[in-house]
């Protein structure tokens, strides 16, 4: 199981202690929920990382998946470009 926004995957990089190890994304908000609404494990659950979850909420309603990932993109890319600036 590996982060939908940015793939992370605990297993990969933590080993034995990351297995199963993942943060939950409810896409609909549980407070808007009615109590008769069946959670969709399948459309509603979104795996991610502790990092991206908390970025997912920084703003009322969260991101979706789909906008974070695009903020990770263009972070990652001026990295690189920042990363190419410095000396070897
Ligand atoms: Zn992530
Ligand atoms: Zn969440």
């Amino acid at each position: 199981m590996s982060c939908q926004v940015c793939e992370f995957d605990f297993e990969k990089n933590f080993g034995e202690i990351g297995r199963g190890f993942i943060h939950v994304h409810h896409l609909r908000e549980i407070s808007t929920l009615r109590k008769e609404y069946i959670i969709n494990p399948k459309t509603d659950l979104i795996p991610v990382c502790p990092n991206c979850h908390s970025m997912l909420h920084r703003k009322r309603p969260a991101y979706k998946i789909s906008e974070l990932k695009q903020i990770l993109r263009i972070s990652t890319n001026s990295n690189n470009v920042y990363k190419k600036l410095l000396p070897p």
